[in-house]
């Protein structure tokens, strides 16, 4: 079973996250979606929101599944026994910061690093711009999917 693991804050999920998402259902057989939980951040949603969101977008989609953990995901990868850490590239920042994790992940362990490019019309999604917009009471139709989008109103 080609398993492979998907981690990040997910704070919030956003539609860039689900193209990642949607487009490696076609590699994997499973996937599991793993929010680290790094006590040092401030996070805007508290765990248990960010898994429901995951949880709620994916209600029926057998292949997902959503975990959280603490520490470094090679170690996780390990204890839950995937070969493949699952993450997603949208720019030239994204890609140098990307670099140096997956080669240290590599120097660690043998679990590879497999990267998809953002597609053109999510690529400039981020968590971060979507806290904003969410901070000042925006519009998020368009950057989250509908379980964040209904929380949010
Ligand atoms: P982290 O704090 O680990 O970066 P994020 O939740 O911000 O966690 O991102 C998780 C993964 O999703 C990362 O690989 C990130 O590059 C990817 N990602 C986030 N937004 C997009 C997007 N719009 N298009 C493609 N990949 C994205």
């Amino acid at each position: 079973m080609r398993r492979a693991v998907f981690p990040g804050s997910f704070d919030p999920l956003t539609l860039g996250h689900t193209d990642i998402i949607n487009r490696a259902l076609n590699l994997f057989d499973e996937i599991i979606i793993a929010i680290g939980n790094n006590t040092s951040k401030n996070y805007m949603f508290s765990l248990e929101q960010r898994v429901k969101f995951i949880e709620q977008t994916y209600a029926g989609e057998k292949k997902i599944k959503v975990d959280t953990y603490e520490g470094l995901t090679i170690e996780y990868c390990k204890k839950v026994n995937s070969a493949f850490i699952l993450r997603g590239l949208r720019n030239p920042a994204d890609f140098e910061f990307e670099k140096a994790i997956a080669h240290t992940n590599r120097k660690l362990s043998k679990i590879e690093t497999v990267f998809l490019l953002t597609s053109a019309n999510t690529s400039y999604i981020s968590s971060s711009i979507v806290r904003d917009v969410l901070r000042y009471k925006g519009d998020v139709t368009g950057l989250v999917p509908d379980a964040v989008h209904q929380h949010a109103q």
